[in-house]
């Protein structure tokens, strides 16, 4: 059971593949699943997103939260530079396992 849908954020958001926080009114990808028998929620940013979408059988274990940082945006340069000029992260945090 597992719904994501794109999003116009409204609050401040920690992508939880690469963990960088994003400013109000960037678009992320907020994923909404029932998990250990509670609702999570969480948000993916593009890049994030597009990479964990094209390589969805390697993370069938889930992956680490900010893991998606160092597996995919290093692959997408253009892509990457691009979206950084309209999108401002911020820092990198720390964290735990997380569904794929
Ligand atoms: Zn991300």
């Amino acid at each position: 059971m597992f719904h994501e849908h794109r999003v116009t954020t409204r609050k401040e958001h920690v992508c939880i593949g690469c963990q960088f926080r994003f400013p109000p009114k960037v678009t992320l990808w907020k994923r909404a699943y029932v998990f250990d028998g509670g609702f999570h929620s969480d948000y993916l940013c593009e890049i994030c997103y597009k990479f964990l979408h094209k390589n969805r059988r390697d993370f069938c274990d889930g992956f680490e939260e900010g893991e998606l940082f160092w597996e995919g945006w290093r692959h997408d340069a253009d892509f990457i530079s691009q979206w950084l000029s309209k999108n401002k992260p911020l820092s990198v945090l720390k964290g735990k396992k997380v569904i794929a």
